[in-house]
């Protein structure tokens, strides 16, 4: 088993040193950035280190066969579908990061001097690091074929989404007023408007 899915392994894992490293660069990026505000600290938290801990999963596909008997017998082609997935979340991510610079937080926070992203991959979507995380959970639940890894990652990220996003919108409301419902107007959550 091991050898046949060395490919995806090698791809998965790949996929995910790289979106760790983005990740890691811009945290440090953000790092010591002063907040004026926090919403929902502690539920923020645990949410964050929810969808960290679900993340790690399929590294351990990736690096051992404990997580193999929950196999799927999916067929290559529609393995490698992730493949696309994986690398439009990272490239996402990037995009998100840059955009966002240090504006961003891994919980819901207003930054001293904090501004309103609307460019980049902003422009028309609001969420689109939320995105990201979503082709991300996708591309290994289908790279790795495995339920848990599939299962685990894929509530974990709906989980945070559902639990966050209308906070997160009236928390950038209370903070840019009409500038952010106009902004709301002209966007779609995850995907553009049509
Ligand atoms: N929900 C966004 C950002 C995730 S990071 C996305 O999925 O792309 C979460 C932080 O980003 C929050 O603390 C919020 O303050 C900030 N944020 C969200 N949208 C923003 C925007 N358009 N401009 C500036 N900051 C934003």
């Amino acid at each position: 088993m091991f050898e046949t899915e060395l490919p995806y392994r090698i791809a998965l894992g790949g996929s995910w040193i790289i979106g760790y490293g983005i990740r890691l660069y811009y945290e440090r990026r953000a790092r010591g950035v002063q907040r004026v505000s926090a919403r929902h600290l502690t539920r923020e938290r645990i949410l964050y280190w929810m969808v960290f801990t679900a993340f790690l999963l399929p590294l351990i596909y990736v690096f051992s066969p404990i997580l193999d008997t929950a196999h799927l017998a999916l067929p290559a082609a529609v393995r490698w579908v992730g493949l696309p997935f994986a690398i439009l979340g990272v490239a996402l991510l990037r995009a998100t990061h840059h955009a966002l610079g240090t504006n961003w937080s891994g919980k819901l926070e207003i930054a001293v001097g904090h501004r309103l992203i609307v460019v980049g991959p902003y422009r028309r979507v609001r969420h689109p690091m939320y995105t990201a995380l979503f082709c991300m959970a996708f591309a290994y639940s289908l790279l790795s074929a495995n339920w848990i890894v599939a299962g685990v990652n894929i509530v974990a990220v709906t989980l945070m989404y559902l639990a966050r996003v209308r906070d997160e919108e009236q928390m950038l409301i209370d903070q840019f007023g009409d500038e952010y419902r106009a902004y709301m107007r002209r966007t779609g959550r995850l995907v553009p408007k049509l």
